[in-house]
């Protein structure tokens, strides 16, 4: 699978960096009618991280090699402070172009004379019980370096083994949900991923779940076919299966590298490991060893001896005890640095994981490390992530809802909508997602990333977190969890029943013709302290005003203990025989609601509106 997002870690963390204009005044530049995200880095002679970074302001997820076209380009050049021209379109052009590119990109290595090859890292998915973590147990004990120092491991959620004079890096908390939780805090780590397909069960939902969770995030996929040692096995079967899926094998002519394996015996193991590393290498995985390090956190926990710890895989530079460094909203000095083995080390590199103690305070998974020169540094990136926060310029605002979809498409902040699709039954999906692809128009393309039967999961509402995308839910409910995450995070999930409201919901929202949202929004409360004779047969309560105001436009319930009797709207607002349109809390006055005549004393009335949602 082609590698085209490959979001930096460090995007947090450096935002700030790249978001200061150079000192130096504008330089002009001649762009080519399009370009790799690697050229346009070599031109400008900064970071293709720092590409990357202004592309995702603009919503537009690339990688490294990805081709962009000149007016994007331009755009990126200019919020660089470059002032571009289209390049004319000769041979003689592209020819000088490849060469200049070539001598600046010489040049950038020679300079940073440090982008060494480091170490894939891994994580592993599939299905329950198809054999992750047997599998990533089996792989563990074939590290003979520490099967033979009998170290003992140590459980901090990333380890590596070495094959032919060659690291590997794994991530040990299996399945999506870790990788995609990681991914909506904005910390791509993994670069590639084994899909465990157990030969004797199949395809089975979760392996769907995982293909797509993979797919979103565009991290090349390898199979190991596990359970090999079966006698139900059926390798053919599933290699069927995983066609259909969309991952072909080499071995039918597609470029997916399938091992058969045995997580129980031992058996293709060093295979598959062998294949992780020829893979790893198409991906020409680069870092910076030298300077300050950053990184990403993989786990972290209170412990009650050494206090806050955290597994650190650091993404470039090196980390060395005595650092000060700024993770997520905490920061300290590293007091120590262990690694898997428990061993205690004084350096970690590029993909390289470790605890480490001396934080204030216990970060979270997917919080980027920085590490900085100073405590004062230290406290002044910790007062920018605060305001950052504050602002909501945190990953979680930049999710799309249907009711702004409009707006974030007309000021380019988004060009396109990633929908998550649930539904009751495998039939109602195909005509759901051909009626939404359909939708797609030149400014914004309609991708449904992932569907599946059953209810809205929070793994459904991670990924959507993740791509920037809103769930649709047809025919079924949200969990409890995933309404909460959900709501933390500002995820859109709408339910249907009726499949032309979908699409014409879809459809209105990118035309930005979606009838606003409607909230209720409570005015205030009210207690019946009297009742009065009816006046022209209309009953009249006196009330006194508990909280907030009553209106006379008001929408009003009645409740009587735990139940609701009546829900209506104020007809007659009276103080001393005046009508008034307002009554505020500490008051009391007169009401007659429509519709409802039988008040007693102690009825608690609940006033509320409806509103626009903002
Ligand atoms: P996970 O849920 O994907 O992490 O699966 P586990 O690693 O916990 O494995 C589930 C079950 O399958 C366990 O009982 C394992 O012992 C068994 N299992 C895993 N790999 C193999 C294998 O290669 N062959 C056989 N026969 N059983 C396996």
């Amino acid at each position: 699978m082609p590698r085209a997002k490959k979001p930096d870690n460090t995007v947090e963390a450096e935002v700030e960096e790249a978001s200061q204009p150079p000192e130096t005044p504008k330089s002009q530049i001649e762009l080519p009618h399009s370009l790799s995200v690697r050229q346009l880095a070599d031109l400008l002679q900064v970071s293709a991280v720092d590409i990357i970074k202004q592309l995702m302001r603009k919503d537009i997820m690339a990688n490294i090699n990805q081709a962009i076209d000149y007016d994007i380009a331009s755009e990126v050049a200019t919020s660089l402070n470059f002032e571009t021209r289209l390049r004319p379109r000769t041979a003689k052009g592209a020819a000088s172009a490849i060469s200049e590119i070539r001598k600046r990109r010489k040049l950038q290595v020679e300079e940073a004379g440090n982008l060494q090859p480091r170490p894939p890292v891994v994580t592993v998915m599939g299905h329950v019980d198809h054999g992750k973590t047997r599998l990533l147990d089996a792989i563990r004990q074939t590290d003979v370096m520490a099967t033979e120092a009998g170290a003992i491991t140590q459980h901090i959620g990333a380890y590596q083994v070495k094959v032919d004079e060659q690291k590997i890096t794994f991530l040990d908390t299996p399945g999506h949900e870790a990788f995609t939780a990681m991914r909506a805090h904005g910390a791509q780590i993994t670069d590639i991923i084994i899909l465990v397909v157990a030969a004797d069960d199949g395809i089975m939902p979760q392996t769907v779940e995982a293909i797509n969770h993979a797919r979103a995030a565009e991290v090349p996929i390898i199979v190991a076919l596990n359970k090999i040692d079966k006698p139900e096995a059926d390798q053919d079967r599933v290699k069927q299966q995983l066609a259909e899926a969309g991952l072909v094998i080499e071995e039918w002519g597609g470029d997916i590298v399938c091992v058969p394996i045995s997580a129980k015996e031992k058996i293709g193991i060093q295979e598959l490991l062998e294949n992780l590393l020829v893979v790893a290498e198409v991906e020409e995985l680069k870092a910076n060893p030298a300077g300050p390090a950053s990184g990403v956190v993989v786990e972290a926990e209170m412990d009650r001896n050494r206090g806050p710890l955290a597994t650190i895989l650091v993404n470039s530079g090196t980390l060395k005890p005595a650092d000060t460094v700024v993770v997520g909203g905490t920061w300290g000095r590293v007091r120590a640095m262990f690694n898997d083995l428990g061993k205690q080390v004084k350096k970690a590199g590029p993909a390289t994981p470790v605890e480490i103690m001396g934080l204030d305070s216990v970060p979270q998974a997917g919080d980027i490390l920085t590490a900085v020169a100073s405590e004062q540094q230290a406290q002044s990136m910790l007062e920018k992530h605060r305001r950052g926060e504050e602002e909501g310029t945190s990953v979680s605002s930049r999710v799309v809802s249907l009711h702004d979809l409009y707006d974030k498409i007309s000021s380019g902040q988004v060009k396109g909508l990633n929908v998550i699709l649930k539904a009751d039954v495998q039939g109602s999906i195909e005509p759901i997602r051909s009626s939404l692809e359909l939708l797609s128009t030149n400014e914004v393309q309609v991708r449904i990333i992932h569907s599946g039967t059953g209810n809205v999961s929070e793994s459904d509402v991670m990924l959507a977190t993740a791509s920037h995308g809103l769930i649709i839910g047809f025919g079924v409910g949200t969990d409890e969890g995933a309404r909460r995450q959900a709501s933390t995070e500002g995820i859109d999930i709408r339910h249907y029943d009726v499949i032309y409201n979908v699409v014409d919901d879809v459809e209105k929202a990118l035309k930005g013709l979606l009838e606003p949202e409607l909230v209720e929004v409570i005015e205030g409360h009210a207690e019946v302290r009297a009742i009065f004779s009816a006046i022209k047969g209309v009953q009249v309560a006196g009330i006194y005003v508990l909280d907030g105001k009553v209106s006379r436009n008001s929408s009003v319930r009645v409740r009587r203990g735990e139940e609701v009797i009546s829900d209506t709207t104020v007809s007659s607002l009276r103080r001393f025989k005046d009508d008034v349109r307002e009554v505020a809390t500490g008051y009391e006055c007169g009401i007659s609601v429509k519709d409802f005549d039988n008040f007693q004393v102690g009825d608690l009335l609940e006033f509320y509106r409806i509103d626009k949602a903002a």
